[in-house]
Parts: structure tokens; sequence; C-alpha cells
């Protein structure tokens, strides 16, 4: 018999359970919202109610390039991504209430892009809990959270359930 989970893994675990649900080929991504050890929203990454998704239409790609720094060398390297789905944290945050959200953790399955962690440091929410890390934009969202007191980490030690895409993407 194994032990019981730890309430970190619980709700990691509801987060990628959630991710299943993204029709997006790329990149499949969880978030759950916990008030206490109360689960009070589920959300992933998707298109709008009511129009197309990525598995009907296929992802809508954009073009951007990033810059990487490495041996003290820079290069800019083109990536594409996907702009069809809103981010399973802005449909986290667009699906529970504002009291609700006050002094909440929102656990997601990958650290979230600039964009939703800005949205998340105005939304109530006193920690941000991820797994997969999402390295382009760590230093500045790191640095968000500091400043605004938001506790911010990456699970350790953790194990996504069998069945759930876990594979990184960047
Ligand atoms: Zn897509
Ligand atoms: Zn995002």
């Amino acid at each position: 018999m194994t032990g019981r989970k730890d309430w970190d893994t619980y709700f990691m675990d509801i987060a990628y359970m959630a991710s299943t649900r993204s029709q997006c080929s790329r990149r499949h991504v969880g978030a759950v919202l916990v008030q206490g050890k109360k689960l009070l929203g589920t959300a992933y990454n998707g298109a709008p109610m009511g129009v197309p998704d990525c598995s009907e239409e296929g992802c809508m790609l954009v073009e951007e390039y990033e810059l990487h720094v490495a041996d003290g060398k820079e290069e800019m390297i083109r990536k594409q991504r996907c702009i069809r789905t809103i981010h399973a944290e802005q449909n986290l945050l667009l699906f529970t209430d504002r009291e609700d959200r006050e002094g909440s953790s929102v656990y997601v399955t990958d650290q979230p892009c600039w964009t939703c962690s800005n949205m998340l440091a105005n939304s109530g929410v006193r920690e941000i809990v991820f797994h997969r890390p999402y390295p382009k934009d760590s230093e500045k969202v790191s640095a968000l959270m500091a400043a605004r007191g938001i506790a911010f980490r990456q699970i350790q030690g953790y194990e996504p359930p069998e069945g759930t895409d876990h594979r990184i993407v960047n």
C-alpha cells in the first residue's frame, strides 16, 4: 500500500487531469484554484466557447523571435506559438470569483507565461505552484511575483498521472 498523497501532489494531479481536456496539439495546460484545501475551479487552455478549436481548425500559429544567451553569445531563435487558445490560467480567472481568489493558491501544470503572470499578480491569488518550467519568461515572472509577495514555486519530485500529456514543448 502506498502512502496517502500530499496536498501538492493531489492538486497538481487534478491540474493534469484538467489539461487532458485541451484540444491544442502543441501544449496541454491545466490549472486549478484552491482555497485552503478546497477546490474552487479547474481550467485548461482552449478556444472560446462556440468557436472551432485546434483539433478542428488546426493551431493558429504565429512566429516570433526569442533572444537566447549561451556562453556569452546572443542568438535570435525563431519559434512558433499557438494563439488560438485562451491560456488555462486566464480561463481560471474568467470562471472564478474575485472573493474566492483572495488568498488562494493556483496549481498549474506549466510555469505561467508573462501575460498570465501579470493577470495572476492582480487576481488576489497568494501562491502559484507549477510543474513544467517555461524558461522564456521565467526571470521576469519570478521578479514580478517577488515584487507582489506571491509565493511562486516549482513542485519537486512530482510525477504526473498516467495517461496525461507531459511532454515538454518550448
Ligand atoms: Zn493550438
Ligand atoms: Zn499564459
